[in-house]
């Protein structure tokens, strides 16, 4: 069977794989048989290789330098590019963080491959499905040059087990002078709240500036705590200063993909939605009749958020 091989993300606060990763080797699946990648410094991959095993990983070829842990994305890109080079692999599988789209750019370049981006499926034939124009348009897609590369748009695919070898070979590392061009100085671990990744999160409450102030984005944690769910922001909630940049979802901030997606006081500006359209199921809550993200809403709650969240909140919380 044809290799593929599949970029692990690595939890930076040392909790395993990310659900990415497992997403990856999941949709790898229908190309081939997923072998992982892991980059980083000495010690990485001892505590990951099992659970790529879980999920498919027939390989588990495992780059371990300090020069990959020490410089941006480029020592990741030239060790891929090392290993698309020796094995032939039928395609490369690389989570759609912002490092892993650039790492799969360089690679393209690299190799002189075509690669696609925030893939959300792919098909046995190297079919990939994107969806492009903030959701107007399914774009279906085929690499005709070199290697293909995808990146995988997280929560697109529901990660499966199939338990394989996971045989670990070692890859050896060498980085040219011309990938150490940026230095890492300082790694800043966001600080981990209870609450899931927002990327990775199966729901996401949302609040907008309709949520009014900084204080009261608390009924909005109160109803993402309720559901397990993690908690998003509009641009107009994160720039009033309701809530932090890193959860702001849209075009300038981050793409999310979960089952269900819940927007309280968001009107649904275009750019909103380029961050959440392919969530599920998107339910609204809005004071406004006429606010367009009823338009692509599956469920809406026409009415004031500081009455309907709660309300939804405790009769969660009963059951
Ligand atoms: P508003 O549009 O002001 O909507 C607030 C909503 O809350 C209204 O619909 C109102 O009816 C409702 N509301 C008010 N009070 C209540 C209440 N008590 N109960 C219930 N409902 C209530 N936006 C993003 O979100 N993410 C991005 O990444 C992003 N990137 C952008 C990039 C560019 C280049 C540009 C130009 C804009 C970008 N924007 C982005 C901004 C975007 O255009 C909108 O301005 C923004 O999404 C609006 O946020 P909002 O829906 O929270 O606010």
């Amino acid at each position: 069977m044809a290799e593929v091989l599949v970029l692990a993300e690595l939890d930076p606060a040392g909790g395993g794989v990310r659900k990415t990763t497992l997403e990856a080797l999941t949709a790898a699946r229908a190309l081939g048989e997923p072998s992982a990648v892991v980059l980083g410094a000495p010690g990485t991959a001892s505590g990951v290789r099992d659970q790529l095993a879980e999920y498919g990983a027939a390989t588990v070829y495992v780059a371990e330098s300090e020069d990959v842990d020490a410089y941006l994305v480029a020592p990741k890109a030239e060790v891929l590019a090392q290993l698309v080079s020796e094995k032939s692999p039928a395609a490369v599988v690389i989570p759609s963080s912002p490092e892993g789209k650039e790492i799969a750019a360089r690679l393209a370049i690299k190799t002189g491959s075509g690669f696609l981006t925030d893939v959300t499926e792919i098909a046995s034939d190297g079919t990939a499905t994107q969806v492009a124009f903030a959701g107007a348009t399914i774009v279906h897609s085929q690499v005709t040059v070199g290697t293909p590369i995808y990146t995988l748009r997280g929560n697109s695919v529901t990660p499966e087990p199939a338990p394989a070898a996971g045989t670990e070979q070692s890859v050896a590392v060498s980085i040219s002078d011309a990938a150490k061009q940026v230095r890492v100085v300082e790694r800043v671990v966001e600080q981990k709240s209870n609450r899931p990744e927002l990327t990775e999160a199966s729901i996401v409450v949302s609040g907008g500036r309709g949520v009014a102030s900084a204080e009261n984005f608390s009924i909005i944690e109160g109803l993402a705590d309720s559901l397990g769910a993690a908690v998003g922001a509009s641009r107009a909630a994160v720039d009033s200063g309701f809530y932090p940049h890193s959860f702001q979802v849209g075009q300038t901030g981050k793409t999310v993909s979960p089952n269900l997606y819940v927007a309280v006081g968001i009107s649904g500006a275009i750019q909103h939605r380029a961050g959440m359209q392919t969530s599920k199921t998107i339910v609204a809550i809005n004071k406004d009749p006429e606010a367009p993200i009823f338009e692509l809403a599956d469920f809406g709650v026409i009415g004031d958020l500081n009455t309907v969240v709660p309300a939804a909140t405790e009769q969660i919380n009963a059951r």
